[in-house]
């Protein structure tokens, strides 16, 4: 079989894990087709103290020896998942607390609050600790030992922050050459770039990351050197705010097969908003870290209700793994307080769904999807943009240096395929595009570039506003909605678009040749400023700047939305001129796009002179007669075959491919795309 796909089940467990537990537990994972057992330990999040004593973890292990016996006869794989190695969070009720049981310097919030549960990631007794233990595990022979993602240097538990403990100020103290004090570390940081402090910051929590988690590798390979360290996280524009490298990270992992398990999909059922953005991220996961990497991303349930979270939301989130080409997939869908036993008399939603499911897969883990071959408008990404972030002095803590990515939610909500490599049309939002240096920004702009209002200031802050036109900043407009005003940029002249959860737009000085193609208006209609802008750079680059700002969350209404990706902005108005835009920017029609069925997630990968196209329509109503606008230079389709739910391919036979203007193709197919069911199309040229 070619790519086998790979379903890991995350098992609760701890030492008074019972016969009728082990039994239950067996039972699910064969009916389930499990290949890899991560036993999740050495307690339970609901039975947890936190942190267990190395005695505590022995019992756990001893219990756990001969189930791995069976597991083996049974030719499913036996792993570790550790709970509980830097911090989790707490039951608000019921803070957990180990100043009796542990030995360790605890960690120091920013005012001084130390903590009761969390030991300050430097201490050398806590890392002693945390290695003996991973040790004890490890001589049980697991394939992997999958470090959870508490592995952050954002503490949780009672901190919710970094350590600022008096060996942690002396530490930062030395790297920037200069005694700084508690009260005076975080805002040194929170300044706007350039800002030695906040690097030296970045560079600090990086290291102490790196060093944990080659602490813990090392001790695993010292104690077994079969067993391979692994790594779970969570989203990356976090980690970015905690300086994470993840070509070192991955190499302090060592041995010859690092997996990581980044999460895919909401822990609920969600809005098309959330689900999109959980797919994005899964896909930025496997577009940043490093290529030899596998990968088993992660569904979670937690706290596992069923009343929740459906089957077809979970069954979506393991299409999209092996439609993102990682064969595997890690399933965490049975309660972590226990008892599977008793949890299965009563209901099973998951075992029999996962063996049922596994032969759709299947089929498209033999596509041999790569990551490098999705197609669409390109999201840039840069994992230093917390080095650049600006306007964040006000905010209380470090990790809101992060970035938001609205952006990329919103453009494929609106039909058009994004990918995180590069391509003909790149947008930019907040500050990423600070992190290129002249040569590489010249090159991107040579070509289609689209700015929201913070990356075209950050443009003029790199000296090379003139790249898009821009003379000079001239401060914000507020507005109530925005107007087409051009029909080539999106056809109905007045066409009126809501802002109310959008920022302020960024007002520009411009330089001649720049061409306005929408408005923004207040209550009484007037103009208050700008909307879109085009420009065509020397470099025979074409740029449009969308005024809002991409780091704005407003609330309003009691609801609350990153702006450009609002119920405002996700419009048919703004499709159509969106969809202009980026075709001017393109000068010529874009990869994939999706008409008549909003907020779906589109898909594009090419592969030699095939294309696979898959459309998920995220709301409630079925979208019928699915088509799809494609124009992939070099690939004119010409039949196409349609995955069915028992994993076969059909002929789509009344489907009809028609040329249009510009080199594109129309496919139309009597399709219907029923909520969260993906739709997948191999389309041969
Ligand atoms: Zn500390």
């Amino acid at each position: 079989m070619k790519n086998p796909v790979r379903y890991n089940l995350r098992v609760p467990f701890n030492s008074t894990f019972s016969v009728a537990e082990e039994e239950a537990t067996l039972e699910v994972l064969r009916r389930g087709d499990i290949d890899e057992a991560l036993f999740f330990l050495p307690n339970l999040e609901e039975r947890s103290s936190g942190l267990q004593t190395l005695a505590e973890c022995q019992r756990c292990a001893d219990r756990l020896a001969p189930i791995f016996e069976r597991l083996r006869g049974e030719g499913i794989v036996p792993s570790i998942n550790m709970w509980w190695t830097v911090s989790f969070s707490d039951f608000p009720g019921l803070p957990r607390d180990h100043r009796e049981k542990f030995d360790f310097r605890w960690a120091v919030r920013q005012d001084g609050h130390e903590s009761r549960t969390v030991a300050c990631p430097q201490d050398q007794a806590w890392r002693q600790h945390t290695r003996e233990m991973y040790a004890i595990f490890a001589r049980l022979n697991p394939a992997r030992m999958w470090i959870d993602d508490d592995m952050r240097m954002t503490l949780r538990a009672d901190l919710h922050d970094a350590c600022f403990c008096d060996v942690c100020l002396e530490e930062m103290s030395r790297r920037i050459g200069r005694t700084i004090a508690r009260s005076e570390l975080v805002p040194a940081i929170m300044a706007d770039p350039p800002n030695a402090v906040r690097d030296n910051w970045l560079e600090f929590l990086d290291d102490l990351c790196h060093d944990n988690v080659r602490g813990l590798a090392d001790a695993v390979r010292e104690a077994n050197p079969e067993t391979q360290t692994c790594l779970m996280h969570s989203m990356l524009e976090i980690h970015n705010a905690e300086g994470r490298r993840w070509d070192r990270l991955i190499d302090a992992l060592g041995g010859s097969e690092p997996w990581c398990r980044p999460p895919i999909g909401p822990y609920y059922d969600a809005t098309p908003i959330t689900y999109c953005s959980s797919l994005n991220s899964c896909r930025l996961a496997l577009a940043v870290i490093p290529g030899h990497v596998k990968m088993a991303p992660e569904i979670e349930n937690y706290p596992q209700s069923r009343f929740m979270t459906s089957p077809r939301g979970v069954k979506m989130s393991l299409v999209f793994a092996q439609l993102f080409g990682m064969g595997a997939a890690t399933v965490s869908a049975y309660r972590y307080a226990g008892r599977l036993d008793l949890e299965i008399q009563r209901h099973d939603a998951w075992s029999g769904m996962l063996h049922d499911v596994k032969p759709y897969l299947q089929s498209i883990a033999e596509l041999g999807v790569e990551r490098h071959q999705f197609q669409g408008v390109s999201m840039f990404h840069h994992g230093q943009v917390c080095r650049h972030t600006r306007d964040v002095a006000d905010e209380p803590k470090p990790i809101f240096l992060y970035r938001r990515r609205p952006l990329d939610d919103a453009l494929p909500l609106l039909g058009f395929a994004t990918c995180y490599d590069a391509a003909d049309v790149t947008v930019f939002a907040g500050e990423h595009l600070a992190c290129l240096n002249e040569t590489e920004r010249h090159e991107v702009f040579g070509r289609g570039v689209l700015l929201d209002g913070r990356a075209a200031e950050t443009l003029l802050l790199s000296g090379d506003g003139a790249l898009a036109g821009l003379k000079s900043a001239a401060g914000e407009s507020g507005a109530s909605f925005e107007t087409i005003e051009d029909a080539a940029f999106g056809g109905l002249v007045g066409d009126p678009i809501n802002l109310r959860w959008e920022s302020t737009a960024r007002q520009f000085d411009w330089l001649d040749g720049a061409r306005t193609v929408s408005l923004v208006r207040g209550y009484d209609d007037r103009e208050t400023g700008h909307g879109i802008v085009l420009y065509e750079n020397g470099l025979g680059g074409r740029v449009a700047v969308i005024p809002y700002d991409s780091q704005a969350e407003i609330g309003t209404l009691g609801l609350t939305y990153e702006s450009m990706c609002t119920p405002g902005f996700l419009s048919f108005p703004r499709q159509a001129q969106l969809k202009a835009v980026l075709e001017w920017l393109n000068r010529g029609p874009l990869p994939l796009f999706v008409p008549d069925a909003p907020s779906v997630y589109p898909l594009l990968i090419r592969q030699e002179k095939r294309l696979i196209a898959s459309v998920t329509n995220l709301m409630t109503d079925p979208v019928s007669n699915l088509s799809l606008e494609l124009a992939v230079p070099g690939i004119v389709p010409v039949s196409a075959r349609h995955l069915q739910q028992d994993g076969t391919w059909a002929d789509a036979a009344d489907l009809s491919i028609d040329t249009v203007e510009g080199g594109a193709v129309t496919v139309r197919t009597s399709i219907t795309a029923e909520r969260l069911e993906p739709v997948v199309l191999v389309l041969d040229s």
